[in-house]
């Protein structure tokens, strides 16, 4: 039986593995951390349970169909996914249903339901032209994509006229300012600046409004609960605790890891590491790093994890809390490397959803920021000042004194995810995809020139959050299948 080691247990490791020994290999998963699930973590507190990194649940297929039938999970199909407050005291409810949205869009704004279905389906053009080379496919592997539907495919692609901004395509789109901030607002679904990333960026609008957003019934960590389940029943062992040191590579021949100064002998290794860390640490190669660090990072987050003494009966599931300046706030960010003095606030309440989150009565806030990467900035005192930005501007929106709510709190910055999940600079989603062209930066999947290596993770191909990550390890699941076969 061959073998394949994994290093990291992330969400492309778990995948991956699960991947890999369903092709009948013997897998083990090496992790440096007590815990599975690397950004996708939880922690209870005083009654209070908080999902600590991702809170948005899509394309959820993609996990299902790594899960036997008995371990799938129940995941709620949201109604409403989003709530935007904005500052001139609008309130739209962002209904999973396009045309309930559209209604509600014409009834607050005054601009015509037309203008956004129309608006989404051109993102659902976008997606189908697009998702099958960029995001379930390696374009690394230019052969396989050289095929006539995909000839096509790009044919139509020209046609669409999506080379703008983000930003440029919404405010073409949109007579109304607050509906290109808000549809501006997806960029940061993968921690990007929508004055700068490409239109193609408004499929994620496509994949909310018509394919849909979920929550797990027992929270986000149920995701990771049920995936490591289904790894171990498949014979995969993981190994906690357990730092890779080194990736043994001899004269383009791949042999295994260095675990606490052993070698460890693998006929396949896939790395779920933040790319940048593999090639400083794991196999050192100073070209590639140089070549890394000039690609710009995406944002990293700010999260206050606050349990609340009373509940908030305007609050839902997802809140946002508009800036004024949404362009300033993103100068801030990739420019001046700041959280700007008016940020746009997330506010996650899971309790709405598992009333078991938080004691009777109460709520667990995760109220969260975009931030930029950390290049050492001073954040005891940025994060202090943007506390106070934070509770000013909730408290004038929603007309409350929430300080003397807070019964419990915790913080989370970019400092400590890159510590507690090796992410380079604490970006949340490796680098960032403020450029026409930064797909094709992304590191691929493999590397030719070292048979049996591989890549999954939010930092390489096709990029981060949980449904691209799924992604990354299909591939090269995928990959090592066709490789075996082809013996
Ligand atoms: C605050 C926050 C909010 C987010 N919100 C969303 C959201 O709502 N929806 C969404 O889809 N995505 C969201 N994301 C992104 C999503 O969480 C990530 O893209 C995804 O979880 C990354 O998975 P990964 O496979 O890259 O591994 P990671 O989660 O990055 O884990 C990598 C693992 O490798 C381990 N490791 C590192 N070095 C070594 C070594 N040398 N040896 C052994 N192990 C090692 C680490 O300890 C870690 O466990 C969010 C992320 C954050 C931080």
């Amino acid at each position: 039986m061959s073998k394949a080691l994994v290093i990291g247990a992330g969400i492309g490791g778990i995948a991956v593995a699960i991947r890999l020994a369903r092709l009948g290999m013997e897998v083990e998963v090496y992790e440096q951390s007590d815990s599975l699930g690397g950004k996708i973590k939880e922690s209870v507190h005083a009654g209070f349970r908080f999902d600590r990194g991702p809170s948005l649940f899509t394309l959820p297929h993609l996990v299902d169909e790594l899960l036997d039938e008995d371990l799938r999970f129940t995941y709620r199909k949201l109604d409403l996914i989003t709530s935007y407050f904005f500052e001139d005291g609008v309130q739209l409810k962002a209904y999973a249903d396009p045309r309930k949205f559209a209604v509600e869009v014409e009834q607050k704004t005054g601009v015509k339901a037309s203008k956004l279905l129309d608006y989404l389906k051109q993102s659902e053009r976008i997606y189908r032209l697009t998702a099958p080379i960029f995001i379930f496919n390696s374009f690394h592997r230019i052969r396989k994509l050289l095929t006539w539907a995909n000839g096509l495919r790009a044919l139509q692609f020209f046609r669409l006229k999506v080379f703008s901004s983000l930003h440029q395509l919404n405010a073409k789109a949109f007579p109304d300012p607050r509906l290109v901030q808000l549809f501006d607002r997806y960029a940061t679904y993968n921690g990007s600046n929508p004055y700068k990333t490409p239109g193609t960026l408004s499929v994620i609008s496509h994949l909310e409004h018509e394919q849909g957003a979920f929550f797990p019934k027992n929270g986000m960590a149920q995701i990771v609960h049920s995936l490591a389940e289904q790894a171990r029943r498949l014979g995969v062992r993981f190994h906690m605790q357990a730092p890779v040191e080194r990736v043994l590579v001899n004269k383009g021949q791949l042999k295994g890891l260095v675990v606490e100064g052993a070698l460890q002998l693998a006929d396949v290794v896939v790395s779920d590491v933040d790319i940048y860390q593999f090639y400083t640490h794991l196999m050192p190669d100073q070209k590639r790093v140089r070549r890394m660090e000039k690609l710009e990072r995406s944002s990293s987050a700010l999260i206050f994890y606050w349990g609340m003494r009373k509940s908030f009966p305007r609050l839902d599931l997802h809140n946002i809390f508009f800036s004024e300046d949404y362009e300033t706030e993103f100068v801030s960010l990739f420019e001046k490397k700041e959280i700007s003095d008016d940020p746009t606030v997330y506010v996650f309440v899971s309790s709405k959803e598992n009333p078991d989150d938080a004691p009777a009565g109460m709520e667990n806030w995760f109220v969260m920021v975009n931030a930029p990467e950390n290049v050492g900035q001073d954040w005891v005192e940025m994060n202090r000042r943007t506390r106070q930005h934070i509770l000013t501007k909730l408290n004038r929106m929603l007309d409350e004194e929430l300080e003397e709510q807070i019964v419990f709190e915790e913080q989370l910055d970019p400092v400590k995810i890159e510590e507690q999940t090796g992410s380079f600079h604490g970006a949340m989603y490796g680098p960032s995809s403020n450029s026409l062209f930064a797909a094709f930066y992304r590191h691929a999947n493999f590397r030719r020139d070292v048979p049996g290596l591989y890549f999954v993770g939010g930092s390489v191909h096709p990029g981060g959050g949980i449904p691209l990550c799924l992604s990354s390890a299909k591939i090269v699941g995928d990959m090592v299948e066709e490789k075996r076969r082809s013996l």
